[in-house]
């Protein structure tokens, strides 16, 4: 069976991970790190990067380079749209309320862009693990939806990945801690990413980890305390300078880099200056930013952001009807995890128990989730994962109510029915509309769909009894159906484009990236074969130049020629297959000229060659 990787798919960063032998292994990429930052970019020509190189080119082309797509994948256009100003690329509506992204002019689907991000990590591993991936578990933050689960999953699809399993980041980090720990224990697992935050508590065995209790927040990251203190700097700028830069795209992609390192300084530091030369210009000429951020106006600035965390903590904490007591670790796990502040405040209200930081922050949700990998590919000793819902699902009845059929908090897999019935006499169809959420009122609560059973067999109203199903699979993604009992027929049955693309969509963009794959390849062998052409023409050019004088007129004439029509053969960007056939040439015409002037004395040697035209 061909190796399966675990995934964390990051706001900020992508990290992979396999278990060899128990013990797991970071995927290095190849730029020979460990974190492949969550960015893609397009240069001016529409080549794509990922990874290092799209995040350096972050603050020349903020435009052209996409990140935190995560906030985006799986959402619809109108639930994002107080967050498209905080990016500087552009995001759309490109009807029925999905979100595409307009780069280049083309446009790209949240799932396309993330699976640019898997594509990457994918040939990442095949690279280190040197043999083909083609399947994965992708974690998810817990209090993913169901359209973000089912649209990561079709971004692995995309990016050529069967993505085996879905599993939540907390959750994942309890399997890590599995892997280490050999007795029982209950935890709860602190995760504070860069676009999410998440807390679960769970009880965790060496042959299973049980989830109490989660909450958290999709909402809430290291992305929200930089706005935080890039808002900070526009207002300290225009105190010291008059001018507002808050609407300047480059500028604020600036005061963000500065805001994010200047927040990690502080991590460490007690204060950390500044300096940002040149950030504009007025009539009076260029205008600098240079400021000291304390560590204590850090904190003032941003505490309100940390409390919503611990709001959340004290949520999973009473759902749990576990007292902090009776934890015995906190794992922090997540970049933002490492602020001293949340740090103070996270031991504030479990008081007592102690953090464990022994966990590499931004590596062990990606561990865990090679722990699971390794479970489904048989090389990890299976632990029993009970994973709970964190929303209701239900369906809209009368009086435009919803009726929860699952309850949050439930223990998944899970699988509900209920009678439904007909409303008025001879009615041929039900509309069962599906709901996400807490609220009584439907219209308050996510929609995931509709769909109808048709056919229905002429009744009076209430007679016809119809079952619905619902159930959501351990990846935590819902699957609803109806069956008319009388008749047994369930048909008609569809949940509408749950994530946004249609399956068709999603197979074109799959054949799409393998097509640019493809070109990118034939791309590649042209620019090696260019390249030992140049070498060749180099070499052939020296040899003329030191042998002049031992080769006869013809020779020389001969071999000006073939570097004359090598040097043109690179002007005129010859495709692959051409290059090849020259150089094939090159190499055999100068063995033959050398040949013969190392036997110069019997100068019999002809090098009469016939080249490529
Ligand atoms: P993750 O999603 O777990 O990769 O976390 C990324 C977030 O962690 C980003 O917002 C980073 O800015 C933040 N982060 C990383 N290192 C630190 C640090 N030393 N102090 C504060 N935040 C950090």
């Amino acid at each position: 069976m061909s190796k399966i990787i675990g995934i964390d798919l990051g706001t900020t960063n992508s990290v992979s991970c396999y278990i060899e032998q128990g013990e797991p292994r970071i995927i290095i990429n190849e730029e020979g790190a460990r974190l492949t930052p969550s960015t893609v970019g397009f240069s001016k020509d529409g080549d794509r990067f990922v990874g290092d190189i799209a995040k350096r080119q972050l603050l020349m082309y903020p435009e052209n380079t996409i990140h935190s797509i995560k906030r985006f994948i799986g959402r619809q256009f109108s639930e994002v749209r107080s967050d498209t100003s905080k990016v500087a690329f552009k995001i759309v509506d490109i009807g029925d309320d999905t979100i595409g992204i307009e780069v280049g002019g083309k446009t790209y689907t949240p799932q396309q862009v993330s699976a640019f991000i898997l594509q990457k990590v994918k040939k990442s591993a095949e690279d280190f693990l040197g043999e083909p991936i083609d399947k994965a578990v992708i974690t998810v933050p817990a209090y993913f939806s169901d359209r973000q689960r089912q649209a990561t999953k079709d971004a692995g699809r995309i990016a050529g990945l069967d993505v085996l399993r879905i599993i939540n980041e907390p959750t994942a980090a309890a399997l890590a801690y599995t892997i280490r720990r050999k007795s029982a224990a209950t935890i709860a697992v602190f995760d504070f990413g860069g676009g999410t935050f998440d807390i679960s508590i769970l009880d965790v065995d060496t042959d299973v980890a049980e989830v109490k209790a989660t909450a958290g927040n999709n909402h809430l990251g290291g992305n929200d305390i930089d706005n935080r203190l890039v808002d900070w700097l526009a207002s300290e700028f225009k105190k010291a300078n008059g001018l507002d830069v808050s609407g300047d795209r480059m500028v604020r992609q600036r005061l963000l880099e500065a805001a994010e390192k200047a927040k990690m300084d502080l991590s460490t530091s007690l204060e950390t200056e500044i300096h940002l030369p040149f950030l504009t210009a007025d009539e009076s000429g260029p205008k600098h930013l240079q400021t000291v951020l304390t560590r204590a106006t850090f904190e003032f600035l941003v505490e309100d952001l940390l409390r919503k965390a611990i709001d959340e903590c004290e949520k999973a904490l009473i759902e749990s009807k576990l007292e902090t007591t009776e934890i015995d670790e906190v794992i922090m796990v997540g970049g933002s995890s490492r602020i001293p502040k949340i740090q103070e405040m996270v031991k504030a209200l479990f008081v007592g128990v102690p953090l464990n930081k022994s966990f590499n922050p931004d590596e062990v949700v990606a561990v865990g989730a090679a722990v699971q990998a390794g479970m489904l590919g048989g090389t990890v000793k299976d632990v029993t994962l009970l994973d709970v819902t964190n929303f209701s699902l239900g369906i809209e009845i009368e009086g435009r109510r919803s009726a929860k059929l699952i309850p949050k908090g439930s223990t998944v897999p899970v699988v509900r029915t209920q009678m439904v019935s007909t409303v008025v006499d001879n009615q041929k169809t039900v509309k069962i509309h599906v709901l996400q959420g807490e609220e009584e009122l439907a219209k308050d609560n996510i929609s995931l769909g509709e769909f109808e059973l048709t056919n229905i067999q002429p009744a009076p109203r209430g007679v016809p009894r119809i079952e619905v199903t619902f159930t959501i699979d351990t990846d935590g993604i819902v699957n609803v159906s109806a069956r008319d009992v009388r008749t047994g027929a369930q048909q008609g049955i569809t949940i509408h484009s749950p994530s946004g693309m249609s399956q068709q969509a999603i197979d074109d963009a799959r054949h799409q990236l393998q097509q640019a794959d493809e070109d990118d390849e034939i791309g590649k062998e042209a620019q090696d074969l260019r390249h030992s052409v140049e070498k060749q023409l180099f070499a052939l050019e020296n040899f003329l130049r030191d042998s002049k004088l031992s080769l006869k007129k013809r020779e020389i004439f001969d071999t000006e020629q073939a570097l004359k029509r090598g040097r043109m053969a690179l002007v005129k960007k010859a495709d692959a297959e051409a290059l090849r056939e020259l150089s094939q040439y090159l190499n055999n015409y100068q063995a033959h000229l050398k040949q013969r002037v190392d036997s110069a004395a019997g100068g019999s040697i002809s090098v009469a060659l016939t080249g490529p035209e």
